[in-house]
Protein backbone atom coordinates (compact mmCIF):
# COMPACT_ATOMS: atom_id res chain seq x y z
CA UNK A 1 0.00 0.00 0.00
CA UNK A 2 1.19 3.30 -1.20
CA UNK A 3 0.67 5.92 1.24
CA UNK A 4 1.96 7.57 4.91
CA UNK A 5 1.86 4.77 7.14
CA UNK A 6 2.15 5.44 11.05
CA UNK A 7 3.86 3.41 13.71
CA UNK A 8 1.88 3.00 16.73
CA UNK A 9 2.75 1.17 20.20
CA UNK A 10 0.31 -1.61 20.88
CA UNK A 11 2.61 -3.82 22.15
CA UNK A 12 -0.02 -4.87 25.07
CA UNK A 13 -1.76 -6.75 22.26
CA UNK A 14 -1.35 -10.65 21.88
CA UNK A 15 0.65 -11.25 19.34
CA UNK A 16 -1.10 -14.43 18.25
CA UNK A 17 -4.15 -12.17 17.97
CA UNK A 18 -2.42 -10.09 15.77
CA UNK A 19 -1.21 -12.57 13.85
CA UNK A 20 -4.62 -13.87 13.19
CA UNK A 21 -5.81 -10.51 12.44
CA UNK A 22 -3.94 -10.70 8.88
CA UNK A 23 -3.29 -7.00 8.38
CA UNK A 24 -0.48 -6.15 11.10
CA UNK A 25 2.42 -6.81 11.03
CA UNK A 26 5.75 -6.53 13.34
CA UNK A 27 8.35 -3.94 13.31
CA UNK A 28 10.33 -4.01 16.47
CA UNK A 29 8.12 -4.97 18.67
CA UNK A 30 5.44 -2.48 17.50
CA UNK A 31 2.70 -2.95 15.69
CA UNK A 32 2.19 -1.26 12.08
CA UNK A 33 -1.53 0.18 11.07
CA UNK A 34 -1.86 1.40 7.65
CA UNK A 35 -3.35 4.87 7.91
CA UNK A 36 -2.96 5.84 4.16
CA UNK A 37 -3.63 9.41 3.89
CA UNK A 38 -3.00 9.89 0.22
CA UNK A 39 -4.72 7.81 -1.83
CA UNK A 40 -8.05 6.54 -2.04
CA UNK A 41 -7.30 3.25 -1.51
CA UNK A 42 -9.38 1.37 1.11
CA UNK A 43 -7.45 -0.31 3.67
CA UNK A 44 -8.81 -2.24 6.55
CA UNK A 45 -8.59 -0.96 9.91
CA UNK A 46 -8.24 3.17 10.44
CA UNK A 47 -6.38 3.43 14.10
CA UNK A 48 -7.24 7.34 15.27
CA UNK A 49 -4.21 8.85 16.21
CA UNK A 50 -5.31 12.33 17.57
CA UNK A 51 -4.78 14.07 20.70
CA UNK A 52 -8.62 15.48 20.76
CA UNK A 53 -9.76 11.96 20.18
CA UNK A 54 -7.95 10.27 22.58
CA UNK A 55 -8.88 12.75 25.40
CA UNK A 56 -12.50 12.21 24.57
CA UNK A 57 -12.15 8.67 24.47
CA UNK A 58 -10.74 9.03 28.32
CA UNK A 59 -13.77 10.62 28.99
CA UNK A 60 -16.24 7.93 28.20
CA UNK A 61 -13.65 5.22 29.65
CA UNK A 62 -13.79 6.48 33.02
CA UNK A 63 -16.42 4.97 34.83
CA UNK A 64 -17.01 7.79 36.48
CA UNK A 65 -18.45 9.36 33.39
CA UNK A 66 -22.57 9.50 33.68
CA UNK A 67 -24.71 9.05 31.14
CA UNK A 68 -24.86 12.96 29.72
CA UNK A 69 -21.93 13.53 29.64
CA UNK A 70 -20.84 10.06 28.16
CA UNK A 71 -23.86 10.69 25.55
CA UNK A 72 -22.54 13.91 24.64
CA UNK A 73 -18.76 12.59 24.15
CA UNK A 74 -19.62 9.54 22.09
CA UNK A 75 -21.50 11.63 19.74
CA UNK A 76 -18.57 14.38 19.39
CA UNK A 77 -16.02 11.82 18.72
CA UNK A 78 -18.47 9.88 15.94
CA UNK A 79 -18.74 13.03 14.69
CA UNK A 80 -14.78 14.15 14.85
CA UNK A 81 -13.80 10.72 13.33
CA UNK A 82 -16.33 11.65 9.84
CA UNK A 83 -13.71 14.05 8.90
CA UNK A 84 -11.40 11.04 7.51
CA UNK A 85 -14.16 8.49 7.22
CA UNK A 86 -15.14 10.63 4.36
CA UNK A 87 -11.88 11.36 2.45
CA UNK A 88 -12.87 8.86 -0.10
CA UNK A 89 -16.02 10.25 -0.93
CA UNK A 90 -15.85 11.32 -4.87
CA UNK A 91 -16.61 15.03 -5.71
CA UNK A 92 -17.84 16.86 -8.98
CA UNK A 93 -16.93 20.39 -9.86
CA UNK A 94 -19.59 23.00 -10.03
CA UNK A 95 -19.15 26.85 -10.84
CA UNK A 96 -20.17 29.39 -8.44
CA UNK A 97 -20.89 32.89 -8.21
CA UNK A 98 -19.30 34.30 -5.06
CA UNK A 99 -20.16 38.04 -4.17
CA UNK A 100 -16.70 38.46 -6.56
CA UNK A 101 -16.73 36.33 -9.53
CA UNK A 102 -17.49 32.88 -10.60
CA UNK A 103 -15.38 30.15 -9.40
CA UNK A 104 -15.48 25.94 -9.61
CA UNK A 105 -15.92 24.70 -6.33
CA UNK A 106 -16.55 20.65 -5.45
CA UNK A 107 -19.58 19.03 -4.47
CA UNK A 108 -20.30 15.58 -2.90
CA UNK A 109 -21.49 12.93 -5.43
CA UNK A 110 -24.20 10.67 -4.25
CA UNK A 111 -26.86 10.67 -1.30
CA UNK A 112 -25.15 9.20 1.83
CA UNK A 113 -26.66 7.15 4.27
CA UNK A 114 -25.63 6.36 7.89
CA UNK A 115 -26.45 3.10 9.39
CA UNK A 116 -26.88 2.82 13.11
CA UNK A 117 -26.73 -0.73 14.38
CA UNK A 118 -29.27 -0.28 17.53
CA UNK A 119 -29.33 0.47 20.46
CA UNK A 120 -25.58 1.51 20.67
CA UNK A 121 -25.04 2.85 17.27
CA UNK A 122 -28.35 5.28 17.65
CA UNK A 123 -25.67 7.55 19.93
CA UNK A 124 -23.17 8.14 17.20
CA UNK A 125 -25.57 9.66 14.67
CA UNK A 126 -26.20 12.67 15.97
CA UNK A 127 -22.83 14.10 16.24
CA UNK A 128 -22.26 12.60 12.51
CA UNK A 129 -25.29 14.57 11.32
CA UNK A 130 -23.93 17.99 13.09
CA UNK A 131 -21.41 17.59 11.20
CA UNK A 132 -22.93 16.27 7.62
CA UNK A 133 -26.69 16.99 7.99
CA UNK A 134 -27.59 16.12 4.40
CA UNK A 135 -27.05 11.95 5.55
CA UNK A 136 -29.66 10.11 4.94
CA UNK A 137 -30.07 7.63 8.46
CA UNK A 138 -31.34 4.10 7.66
CA UNK A 139 -31.63 1.69 11.18
CA UNK A 140 -30.45 -1.90 11.72
CA UNK A 141 -31.99 -4.02 14.50
CA UNK A 142 -29.86 -7.11 15.86
CA UNK A 143 -30.30 -9.19 18.37
CA UNK A 144 -28.58 -12.49 19.66
CA UNK A 145 -30.61 -15.96 19.06
CA UNK A 146 -29.83 -17.08 22.86
CA UNK A 147 -29.72 -20.78 21.59
CA UNK A 148 -27.33 -20.20 18.62
CA UNK A 149 -25.67 -16.96 19.67
CA UNK A 150 -26.26 -16.48 16.04
CA UNK A 151 -27.22 -12.75 15.80
CA UNK A 152 -30.91 -12.38 14.28
CA UNK A 153 -32.42 -9.10 12.37
CA UNK A 154 -35.79 -7.23 14.48
CA UNK A 155 -35.46 -4.48 12.51
CA UNK A 156 -34.13 -3.29 8.79
CA UNK A 157 -35.39 -0.13 7.41
CA UNK A 158 -33.24 0.94 4.74
CA UNK A 159 -33.40 3.32 2.12
CA UNK A 160 -34.64 1.50 -1.52
CA UNK A 161 -32.29 3.18 -3.09
CA UNK A 162 -29.32 2.76 -0.78
CA UNK A 163 -26.09 2.55 -3.70
CA UNK A 164 -27.40 6.04 -4.65
CA UNK A 165 -24.08 6.90 -2.61
CA UNK A 166 -21.72 6.33 0.53
CA UNK A 167 -22.85 4.03 2.90
CA UNK A 168 -21.41 4.33 6.65
CA UNK A 169 -22.62 1.31 9.17
CA UNK A 170 -22.02 2.64 12.92
CA UNK A 171 -21.56 0.76 16.17
CA UNK A 172 -19.61 1.96 18.99
CA UNK A 173 -18.13 -1.60 20.26
CA UNK A 174 -16.52 -3.98 17.43
CA UNK A 175 -16.64 -7.13 19.80
CA UNK A 176 -16.56 -10.55 18.67
CA UNK A 177 -17.94 -9.05 15.18
CA UNK A 178 -20.85 -11.50 15.04
CA UNK A 179 -23.67 -8.69 14.76
CA UNK A 180 -21.40 -6.33 12.47
CA UNK A 181 -20.54 -8.34 9.84
CA UNK A 182 -24.50 -9.55 9.88
CA UNK A 183 -25.05 -5.85 9.62
CA UNK A 184 -22.89 -5.73 6.63
CA UNK A 185 -24.01 -8.62 5.01
CA UNK A 186 -28.17 -7.34 5.46
CA UNK A 187 -26.03 -3.79 3.46
CA UNK A 188 -24.63 -5.87 0.72
CA UNK A 189 -27.73 -8.00 0.40
CA UNK A 190 -29.88 -4.03 0.21
CA UNK A 191 -27.57 -3.18 -2.76
CA UNK A 192 -24.61 -1.27 -0.61
CA UNK A 193 -21.35 -1.40 -3.15
CA UNK A 194 -19.53 1.41 -1.22
CA UNK A 195 -19.68 0.62 2.50
CA UNK A 196 -17.80 1.58 5.60
CA UNK A 197 -17.75 0.82 9.05
CA UNK A 198 -17.28 3.61 12.35
CA UNK A 199 -16.91 2.03 15.69
CA UNK A 200 -15.29 3.96 18.73
CA UNK A 201 -13.39 0.74 20.36
CA UNK A 202 -12.58 -2.35 18.46
CA UNK A 203 -11.09 -5.57 20.12
CA UNK A 204 -8.59 -7.24 17.58
CA UNK A 205 -11.33 -10.28 17.76
CA UNK A 206 -13.73 -8.21 15.94
CA UNK A 207 -11.23 -6.42 13.49
CA UNK A 208 -10.18 -10.25 12.51
CA UNK A 209 -13.82 -11.68 11.97
CA UNK A 210 -14.72 -8.39 9.41
CA UNK A 211 -11.81 -9.01 7.83
CA UNK A 212 -11.87 -12.44 7.28
CA UNK A 213 -16.35 -11.96 6.21
CA UNK A 214 -15.90 -8.77 4.55
CA UNK A 215 -12.63 -7.92 3.78
CA UNK A 216 -13.32 -5.40 1.43
CA UNK A 217 -14.68 -2.93 4.43
CA UNK A 218 -12.73 -0.56 6.23
CA UNK A 219 -13.04 -0.06 10.32
CA UNK A 220 -12.44 3.27 11.54
CA UNK A 221 -11.77 2.76 14.96
CA UNK A 222 -10.99 5.66 17.76
CA UNK A 223 -9.69 2.73 19.20
CA UNK A 224 -8.15 -0.61 19.13
CA UNK A 225 -8.26 -2.64 22.48
CA UNK A 226 -6.49 -5.35 24.11
CA UNK A 227 -9.16 -8.47 23.57
CA UNK A 228 -12.60 -9.46 24.64
CA UNK A 229 -12.85 -11.23 28.22
CA UNK A 230 -14.69 -13.97 28.91
CA UNK A 231 -18.22 -12.36 28.90
CA UNK A 232 -17.61 -11.04 25.53
CA UNK A 233 -16.89 -7.46 26.85
CA UNK A 234 -14.00 -5.54 25.34
CA UNK A 235 -10.80 -5.03 27.80
CA UNK A 236 -10.24 -2.21 28.84
CA UNK A 237 -13.06 -0.86 26.70
CA UNK A 238 -15.75 0.82 28.46
CA UNK A 239 -18.31 -1.40 29.47
CA UNK A 240 -21.66 -1.42 27.90
CA UNK A 241 -22.03 1.45 25.45
CA UNK A 242 -25.98 1.14 25.20
CA UNK A 243 -26.23 1.42 29.25
CA UNK A 244 -23.46 3.84 30.16
CA UNK A 245 -25.22 5.95 27.18
CA UNK A 246 -28.90 6.07 28.21
CA UNK A 247 -28.16 5.74 32.00
CA UNK A 248 -29.81 1.89 31.89
CA UNK A 249 -26.36 0.51 33.73
N1 LIG B 1 -20.76 -4.27 23.59
C1 LIG B 1 -20.55 -3.29 24.48
O1 LIG B 1 -21.38 -2.39 24.64
N2 LIG B 1 -19.39 -3.33 25.20
C2 LIG B 1 -18.46 -4.28 25.05
O2 LIG B 1 -17.43 -4.23 25.71
C3 LIG B 1 -18.72 -5.30 24.09
C4 LIG B 1 -19.87 -5.28 23.37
Amino acid sequence: MVGLSRLIEYKHLNPEVLAASGFFYDCSGSVVIDLDMTTNEPSPLVVFDHPLIAHKMMIIRDQATEHRPFRATLAQIAGLMVFEVTRSFRTEAVEVQTPVTSTVAQQLVGTITIVPVLRAGLGMIHGILEVMPEARVGHLGLARDEETLEPIAYLNKLPVDIDAGPVILVDPMLATGGSASAAITMLKDAGATDLRMICLVAAPEGVARLNKDHPDITIYAAALDERLNEKGYIVPGLGDAGDRMYGTV
